[in-house]
């Protein structure tokens, strides 16, 4: 037999969460399926300074353990598991986790998005040690420090001229001897003195996991194949991320990134379906605007249609 609420929540990140918190608050009694990467990927930081109302900052799973209980004192439900299929082509929306069914008259799609790894091992392994995949969020821990960026598009360049007000110095190390940044990105980067560029280069081995820390990353040259060493204390991988749309593709409007096209604040090409933070944000990426994306949605499933001054306009006819 399927559970049928009024809003279900897919995943448990800040916007996730704050949804959560205020349809909870509304009476809503939203149903939140966490999902694999359970608290998003505040949980794979250490300290998060930048959330306002912490002046000694907190650490990241703390954050979200606090939003998590925050949540349930007001009446949401949090499951665990994973969403394996969501059918947004009927009405309620089906949802279903393994052998589990669940239907949701409005449906919270806050998936959230996930860096991508240089999947060499040790990078997970010393994520959170001087290996960070988000600048803005531990940048700050490396204040005087050399530090690198890998990765050559926007992200990069993003993290890179962040990190040059902090770090000591800054290496990009790109795999290629072009850019793909956009231009305007990349004429600020070569125009800071602090960033340099290592080209056709890529990383093989961070050291030093014994240590649990970075002292060196191994490099090789791509054109020559000579290995080389470069001491940092910090690496930032910046190399894209991957927004975990995977489920909804074919269902919902989608850009050309993968990530889930809003208007009118949250809500999605699919009546009924809002999107909040990561999954539908490729340019802010904050824990801060995630949740705040989360209570715009919260507010929009009280309205399922938006104010006649909102809607979009008709399309014209030819
Ligand atoms: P991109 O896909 O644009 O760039 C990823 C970069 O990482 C590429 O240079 C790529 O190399 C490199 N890379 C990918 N995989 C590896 C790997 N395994 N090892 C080493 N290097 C690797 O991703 P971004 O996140 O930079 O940008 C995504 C989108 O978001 C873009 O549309 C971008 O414009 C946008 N964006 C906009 C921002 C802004 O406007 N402020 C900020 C951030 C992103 P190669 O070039 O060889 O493929």
């Amino acid at each position: 037999m399927s559970i049928e609420r009024d809003v279900i929540i897919l995943g448990s990140g800040p916007a996730g969460l704050t949804a959560a918190l205020y349809s909870a608050r509304a009476n809503l009694k939203p149903l939140v399926i966490e999902g694999v990467e359970a608290g998003g990927q505040l949980m794979l930081t250490t300290m998060v300074d930048n959330w306002p109302g912490f002046r000694d900052g907190i650490m990241g799973p703390d954050l979200m353990t606090e939003m998590r209980a925050q949540a349930e004192r007001f009446g949401a439900e949090i499951i665990q598991g994973d969403v394996t299929s969501v059918d947004l082509s009927r009405r309620p929306f089906l949802v279903t986790v393994g052998t589990s069914e669940y239907l949701a008259k409005a449906l919270v799609l806050a998936t959230g998005a996930s860096a991508k790894w240089l999947e060499l091992g040790v990078d997970r392994k010393l994520s959170g040690r001087g290996v960070s995949t988000c600048a803005t969020c531990d940048g700050y821990f490396f204040k005087g420090r050399p530090v690198a960026v890998i990765g050559g598009g926007d992200t990069a360049m993003e993290e890179a001229i962040y990190l040059s007000k902090l770090a000591s110095s800054v290496v990009v190390i790109h795999r290629r001897d072009s850019l793909r940044a956009s231009k305007v990105m990349q004429d600020k980067a070569f125009a800071t003195p602090s960033i340099s560029f290592l080209w056709d280069t890529e990383v093989i081995d961070i050291r030093d996991i014994t240590k649990g820390e970075v002292d060196a990353l191994v490099l090789r040259n791509t054109v020559t194949g000579l290995t080389s060493q470069l001491a940092v204390e910090g690496v930032f991988i910046g190399i894209g991320h991957i927004p975990n749309t995977k489920l909804f593709r074919g269902q919902i409007e989608l850009d050309e990134n993968g990530y889930i096209r809003t208007h009118h604040g949250s809500r999605t090409s699919v009546e009924g379906v809002f999107a909040a933070g990561d999954v539908q944000d490729h340019i802010y990426r904050q824990a801060v605007t995630a949740a705040g994306s989360g209570c715009v949605v919260s507010r929009s499933t009280r309205h399922p249609t938006p104010h006649p001054r909102h809607r979009r306009p008709p399309p014209v006819q030819a």
